[in-house]
């Protein structure tokens, strides 16, 4: 069953699925990566410019996410909410975010997405509120404050 967020994703399949690839190796590697002794010295070279290319939290640098998770939800990557304090988030939506770790239990309180439920997304490596977790019942994405994550230089 496709969903709205499938449908509406920017990339192709094998792209997205060589992202999720990324992405494990990532999970594993980060914070003591060395390069692997199989691997092929043209593999290394791309491999560090898929790590150089990862979305950090913007305090410390912790590994995030990969561009290539980038989605679109109701018509857009990037979304301008307020919640119920009065204060202004934009955020950016990704599939997958391995980087991030999820609190608290999932609720639909003002949940900015209808039909999902959230969750706090924090960073792995520091603990800072990154954003949060959107769990709908065929599939979830995180929404991560532009301003708390930053690109590749
Ligand atoms: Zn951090």
């Amino acid at each position: 069953m496709a969903t709205a967020t499938e449908a509406a994703r920017p990339e192709g399949r094998r792209h997205y699925r060589a992202g999720r690839r990324w992405l494990k190796r990532l999970a594993r590697q980060d914070g003591n990566w060395r390069p692997s002794p199989q691997l092929a010295r043209q593999d290394q070279a791309k491999h560090f410019a898929e790590r150089d290319q990862a979305l950090r939290c913007a305090h410390c640098g912790h590994a995030i996410t990969h561009p290539n998770q980038a989605i679109t939800v109701s018509g857009g990557h990037e979304h301008t909410f307020v919640n119920p304090a009065g204060l202004v988030f934009t955020v950016r939506l990704f599939r997958d975010t391995p980087g991030c770790r999820f609190h608290g239990q999932p609720s639909p309180e003002f949940s900015w997405f209808p039909g999902y439920l959230w969750r706090f997304a924090l960073c792995g490596g520091c603990g800072r509120h990154l954003g949060w977790l959107f769990q709908g019942p065929a599939d979830h994405f995180t929404a991560l404050i532009a301003a708390a994550i930053r690109e590749a230089e």
